[in-house]
């Protein structure tokens, strides 16, 4: 799933997840530094930028992109082993990854996660106070540009009304577990 940052992907994941059990998330790597609530292995796998570049270059992410100055990327280890045992994963990524994971899973089902409004984007991203002013205009800009890869998604679903997008979302994750099961 993608979508600009501050769409609420995180918390639609979340609630998606407790309405269709068995969906598995992604733990992500990233050179970002840890906000004060977020823990190594948790929100992501925080890594030094020699340790991103030594994991990219021994080929350990199925996709990594650099996003407003920091290194983002999805590790094959979370995906493929849960995969081959059959189970459902969801990752939690911005366009040019989601770009990347169509490639190279072309079964994947692609959702975008829209906002009502970018002045509803920018609302939040300013309500969470995650981040600094540069880096809220830095995310605007790219979201805008982001949002233009919506045709390109299978299912767009827009952030209005959170209960009824994580309905939508849980949805999607049941059929798409459905049809891995009787494909
Ligand atoms: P944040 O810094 O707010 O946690 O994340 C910034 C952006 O990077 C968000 O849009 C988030 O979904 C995206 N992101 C997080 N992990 C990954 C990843 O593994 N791959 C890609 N391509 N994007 C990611």
């Amino acid at each position: 799933m993608a979508g600009p940052s501050g769409v609420g992907k995180g918390t639609l994941i979340a609630r998606a997840r407790t309405l269709a059990p068995g969906v598995e998330l992604a733990t992500s790597a990233t050179t970002r530094p840890p906000r004060e609530d977020e823990r190594d292995g948790r929100e992501y796998h925080f890594l030094t930028a020699a340790e991103f570049a030594r994991r990219a270059a021994s080929g350990d992410f199925l996709e990594h992109v650099s996003y407003a100055g920091n290194r983002y990327g999805t590790l094959r280890d979370e995906v493929e082993r849960r995969l081959a045992d059959g189970r459902s994963v969801v990752l939690e990524i911005e366009v040019a990854g989601a770009r990347e994971i169509r490639r190279q899973m072309p079964d994947a089902v692609l959702v975008f996660v829209a906002p009502p409004t970018m002045a509803d984007l920018e609302a939040r991203l300013r309500g969470r106070r995650q981040n600094t002013e540069t880096e809220v205009r830095d995310r605007l800009r790219i979201a805008a540009e982001e949002l233009q890869a919506q045709p390109e998604f299978d299912h767009v679903i827009t952030n209005d009304d959170v209960d009824r997008a994580a309905a939508d979302l849980a949805a999607l994750m049941r059929t798409a577990m459905t049809a891995k099961e009787h494909p």
